[in-house]
């Protein structure tokens, strides 16, 4: 089995992209399993620079391949808030009940009729060399007016999926991998990962 670093501690991420990659039989451990306590800072201005920043470092700090993803929430009626900053969007120590509370209050507020929102997800793999590999995937849908559902995390009970009428906290984890932009963008990403494995380019045994 390969050792690859799943970066990331939020334990919904886990448990969703453990699930979409159970297929390639890899040997998936977080930062927190590998007794790594570096949190890294996303210091960049978009997922794709965030989900880079973070599979680098935690390649460089576990001397191992590492994944992880930056998502978000990006309403239309909001001016594309909470976007990048979707974790952080009610502050540091916010819970996601707080998070959906604002962005509820928010298009309230704005009396926006525009409540289309897409899920975005950048998916990244990079090497302790400096290697990386990024890919993409993305939701779209409405901002429900008021949460309902237990599954899933974030934003998920205030999200939906208007072709099902149900929002993602509403769906089983298999269906929300099957349509989600985690789900895509991972995907997406094992494929590539079953490539260079095939090759032999991720020599790292567990
Ligand atoms: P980050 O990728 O760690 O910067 O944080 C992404 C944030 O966006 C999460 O903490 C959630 O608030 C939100 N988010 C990303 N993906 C999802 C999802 O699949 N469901 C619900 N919320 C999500």
């Amino acid at each position: 089995m390969k050792l690859v670093v799943l970066g990331t501690n939020n334990p919904g991420k886990v448990r969703e992209i453990r699930t979409i990659l159970a297929g390639l039989g890899l040997c998936l451990k977080t930062p927190a399993e590998l007794g790594i306590r570096a949190t890294v800072r996303e210091t960049g201005r978009t997922f794709e620079e965030n989900a880079v920043l973070k599979a680098l470092s935690y390649a460089v700090l576990a001397g191992r391949p590492a994944i992880a993803d930056d998502s978000g929430l990006e309403v239309l009626g909001l001016g594309g808030a909470p976007g990048v900053h979707a974790a952080r969007y009610a502050g540091e120590d916010a819970t996601d009940r707080d998070r959906i509370e604002k962005l509820l209050q928010e298009l309230a507020d704005r009396g926006t009729g525009d409540r289309r929102a897409v899920f975005r997800c950048v998916a990244a793999l990079a090497t302790p060399d400096g290697r990386v590999w990024t890919r993409t995937g993305e939701l779209w849908g409405e901002i429900a007016p008021e949460p309902r559902g237990e599954g899933g995390f974030g934003y998920d009970p205030v999200f939906l999926v208007p072709e099902l009428g149900r929002t993602l906290a509403e769906l089983s984890a298999e269906e929300k991998n099957a349509l989600s932009h985690r789900g895509r963008a991972f995907r997406a990403l094992a494929g590539l990962l079953a490539q260079l494995l095939g090759r032999g380019e991720l020599e790292n045994d567990c």
